[in-house]
């Protein structure tokens, strides 16, 4: 198992990495993820009084996606719910093992992740992913994660936007744990619309085809899928679906931001 390794020893590497990370900031500040103006030397990542404005998912939580629940007596939330029905009807292997997130898709957050996700707001990642550490090394730590896999981007769509938010995040929860990313091994080879509107049956026809594994995946057993928002679990689901032709390994997800369960 690849243990976390939250102190190490500092490579030459890790040196020009500082370097050239304070002399980026030196020329392009970094911006609060709430307010998006300049965070000073003394705040890191975010202003204080910002930082207020973000929701922390909290317990109650679904046992499946880690979506906030409205009591404690729901294992599941209504999404998990379709997901594991529609398993149980077809007689198919449920392709996610648990998965986690960070904020609640709620209010200001939302600003903040359209920014992340289009205004080249890549610096936010450090933030989010100092913030997963915080919350989850422990849970990293016990699923006995070997690999963290962004979810791609169609290549089309990555060109023209310059950058995918999720291989960020990715990037910055690697250098926090010592796992490493894997960007190639799973790739979108399919440009899906957006599927919120959809029912279950329907969102897992969408996304049939849409996502490609290499064979390489088979030398990993506990998988780490990253995205910057979680909503129906679908996309990540049909990732997993497609790692389970190659292997049994199990496959986890850990997202920035979560939609509400209800
Ligand atoms: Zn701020
Ligand atoms: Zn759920």
């Amino acid at each position: 198992m690849a243990g976390l390794r939250m102190t190490r020893k500092i490579s030459t590497g890790d040196i020009f990495d500082r370097v050239q990370g304070t002399v980026m900031d030196m020329m392009f500040p970094p911006r609060c993820p709430v307010c998006d103006e300049i965070v000073g030397p003394m705040e890191k990542y975010i202003h204080h009084e910002c930082r207020r404005q973000l929701l922390p998912i909290e317990q109650p939580v679904c046992m499946r996606c880690g979506k906030s629940v409205p009591s404690e007596q729901q294992e599941y939330c209504e999404d998990c719910g379709k997901a594991m029905e529609h398993h149980r009807l077809y007689r198919e292997k449920d392709s996610i093992k648990q998965g986690k997130a960070v904020f609640a898709y709620r209010d200001s957050i939302k600003q903040t992740m359209y920014r992340f996700k289009y205004s080249n707001r890549r610096e936010y990642s450090a933030f989010f992913a100092q913030m997963a550490v915080d919350k989850y090394a422990a849970w990293i730590r016990s699923c006995g994660i070997d690999v963290i896999i962004p979810v791609p981007m169609y290549r089309g769509k990555k060109k023209a936007r310059g950058y995918n938010q999720a291989e960020c995040f990715a990037k910055e929860l690697s250098k926090r744990t010592g796992i490493p990313m894997a960007k190639g091994l799973v790739r979108r080879v399919k440009n899906t619309q957006p599927l919120k509107t959809l029912g279950y049956a329907e969102r897992k026809n969408s996304l049939n085809g849409a996502f490609q594994v290499m064979d390489s995946i088979v030398q990993y057993y506990h998988i780490l899928i990253v995205d910057d928002i979680y909503t129906t679990g679908s996309t990540i689901e049909s990732i997993g679906r497609e790692i389970a032709k190659h292997c049994d390994s199990q496959v986890y997800s850990l997202c920035v931001c979560i939609g509400q369960g209800s």
